[in-house]
């Protein structure tokens, strides 16, 4: 069995490649990945590009030219997130229950709430991540006869950690008995493939995602850099999509390094106390002070890596402050030069509430317990 390391050197961890190259090697499976936002801006200096940018583009082309039959950007699957996260906030607010309520896409997060402060389980938002949503719905996609064509559906999703690879196991990313991710690849893992294969990276020409799934709004880009989450959430509150409206959102408190953000923005009237928590020993000082008392939120975003999926265990390591700096801005950027900001404004995501979720929503993006 193949194996990568941590880089802490904590703990081993398997990998998948050969069972990637396998399946783009079978006539009779389509391969499908799907790329986290944070996996884009650590890529590109793998190859001598710039440190920082967004490479989504090559990254799309590499993906086909190794052989893969469609590619997409986790950052639509992110868009869902935001929309069934805020309408269980939104009903959790109005409702009076289980606040804060806690993000639930890291699952190392998660894992670490359900270990160490079991109590606050139900506190957990009950939205698969952007990971488990996408590729729930892409096999249901491919579950019509018509579509599949009596090809089995693989999919491989390309993200900046580790622990993704525990999270499809868990029962709850399982949809109708099925796994619904077959198997993660980390950045590491990626660049390694991309060696292998002998493709010139830096000299390919960009491509654009494959459809039907492929647009994510910049408010999905966002999710691989600490307090994007929550900007996500705050844009799909407002009422308005131009530049001021969006640069106020980004004002608000969410953006910025430090390991614990707290600021209260109003909604309809009401003020709402927000938390947005980078790395697990800034979680645990949190959890401390709701458990005693000392704080109250009716938020609280945690990544378990310091500064969010950008610094994952599963990016290329040894990454200085220039690094992390040019990783966040360039998230930023991919960002700003998106004409949709909006999570809601993301018209395959309204077509895909009018179509293959109807009556499907709590199956395909939702769990029943942790
Ligand atoms: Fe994975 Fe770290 Fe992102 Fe959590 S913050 S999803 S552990 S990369």
């Amino acid at each position: 069995q193949c194996r990568v390391f941590c880089p802490t050197g904590a703990i081993s961890i398997k990998t998948q490649m050969d069972e990637v190259w396998d399946a783009i090697a079978d006539p009779n499976t389509r391969v499908v990945a799907q790329v986290a936002p944070a996996v884009r801006v650590a890529v590109g200096d793998a190859f001598g590009l710039t440190r920082g940018h967004s490479v989504m583009g090559k990254l799309v082309a590499v993906l086909h030219r190794m052989g893969f039959d469609e590619v997409y950007d986790t950052a639509f699957a992110a868009d869902l997130t935001i929309m069934e996260e805020s309408k269980e906030f939104l009903d959790r607010v109005e409702k009076g229950e289980n606040l804060p309520l806690f993000t639930s896409c890291c699952p190392a997060w998660v894992k670490y709430l359900s270990d160490q402060y079991p109590e606050f389980k139900d506190n957990l938002s009950t939205c698969r991540s952007p990971q488990g949503m996408f590729s729930a719905v892409m096999k249901e996609y491919y579950r019509d006869p018509e579509k599949n064509q009596g090809k089995k559906t693989f999919v491989v999703s390309i993200m900046p950690c580790t622990a993704k690879k525990m999270e499809i196991l868990r029962p709850n990313n399982f949809t109708k008995g099925e796994q619904d991710t077959d198997v993660v690849i980390t950045t590491t893992e990626l660049i390694r493939m991309i060696r292998n294969s002998g493709i010139e990276f830096s000299t390919l020409v960009t491509e654009a995602c494959d459809m039907p799934f492929g647009f994510g709004s910049g408010a999905g880009v966002i999710f691989g850099v600490t307090g994007g989450v929550t900007e996500a959430m705050l844009r799909r509150f407002a009422d308005r999509h131009d530049k001021a409206t969006m640069d106020s959102v980004a004002e608000a408190g969410a953006r910025g390094e430090d390991g614990i953000k707290e600021f209260t923005v109003t909604y309809k009237g009401t003020p709402l106390h927000v938390c947005v928590v980078s790395g697990l020993a800034n979680a645990h000082t949190v959890m401390e002070n709701i458990r005693s008392g000392k704080k109250q939120y009716h938020i609280v975003e945690v990544m378990a890596c310091r500064r969010g999926c950008i610094m994952g265990g599963g990016q290329p390591p040894r990454a200085g402050s220039r690094t992390k700096t040019a990783r966040m801005e360039g998230l930023y950027q991919a960002d700003n030069v998106t004409s949709i900001r909006k999570a809601d404004e993301n018209p395959l995501i309204v077509s895909l509430y009018d179509g293959l979720l109807k009556g499907k929503v709590h199956e395909l993006l939702h769990v029943d317990e942790y």
